[in-house]
């Protein structure tokens, strides 16, 4: 890894930056996404967390802090919490829809059930009738 360059944190804090920064394979560079958990979390927390995961899960971290961090600069009232309601609020929707959707479809195959039977009955009559009228 290259000693000299500074990663996005060490950048901010004006700290010289050394390849046991736990930062620098995450951020070598300066970057949106580390200035947003930088400005949400905060860059000591981030560094606590970091100490408590393990390697393999230090990429899924930062990854769910980018995001978490982002939501909650859109909207810093709900954050996450709001986009997890809107989620659930879309799905008892579409589960509402569906249900009248499914009530829809079983109206309609009444229908067609009934149209159907009535067109057998009347088929049923004629081929009656014309059975009347060769015999007769
Ligand atoms: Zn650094």
């Amino acid at each position: 890894m290259d000693g000299k360059k500074t990663c996005a944190a060490c950048k901010i804090s004006k700290k010289p930056c050394t390849d046991s920064c736990p930062i620098k394979p995450f951020y070598p560079d300066p970057h949106e996404d580390y200035d947003d958990i930088n400005e949400v979390f905060s860059v000591e927390h981030l560094k606590d967390w970091l100490k408590k995961t393990t390697d393999e899960q230090k990429q899924n971290l930062i990854e769910a802090l980018a995001w978490e961090s982002g939501i909650r600069k859109q909207d810093p009232i709900s954050g996450s919490f709001g986009v997890y309601k809107k989620i659930c609020e879309e799905n008892l929707q579409l589960k509402v829809e569906q249900k009248l959707s499914k009530m829809k479809i079983e109206t309609l195959e009444g229908k067609i059930a009934a149209i159907s039977e009535e067109h057998f009955n009347l088929w049923v009559e004629a081929e009656e009738l014309k059975k009347k009228a060769s015999s007769s």
